[in-house]
């Protein structure tokens, strides 16, 4: 999607700190880190949110998201800390970019429930 701005990091048209990639996927540095470590991952083509991801093709798509995000901890040095990965949807959850996006955060102690 032209004006969609993760769309945009996939294209490489808006600078980005990629940490990986998969075939279909890419993880990269938050702009905006709330943790030590703060990466997003995302798929590369555009689904809006995790509830846009249906059927076989959308449940083998957010099984790979999950694993590569997964992979992306373990290769960040988090595995002995602990960490967490969430995936915010919609208004109240406070979703404000519209493409599917797993942030992965660790490096520190995270509260419970998230605010
Ligand atoms: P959301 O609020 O939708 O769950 O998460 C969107 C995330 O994207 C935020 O944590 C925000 O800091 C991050 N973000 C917004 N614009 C950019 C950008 O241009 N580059 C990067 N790397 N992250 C961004
Ligand atoms: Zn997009």
């Amino acid at each position: 999607m032209a004006d969609c701005l993760f769309c945009r990091i996939v294209a490489g048209e808006i600078p980005a700190t990629i940490v990986k990639r998969s075939e279909d996927a890419v993880a990269f540095r938050d702009i905006d880190a709330r943790a030590p470590t703060h990466v997003l991952v995302i798929p590369m083509a555009h689904v809006a949110a995790v509830r846009d991801a249906r059927g076989r093709e959308g449940e083998q798509l957010l099984g790979r998201l999950l694993q590569f995000a997964a992979e992306v901890a373990t290769e960040l040095g988090l595995d002995a800390g602990g960490y967490r990965i969430v995936t915010n949807t919609g208004k109240d959850a406070g979703q404000s970019v519209d493409h599917l996006h797993f942030h992965v955060l660790g490096g520190r102690k995270l509260g419970w429930p998230p605010g």
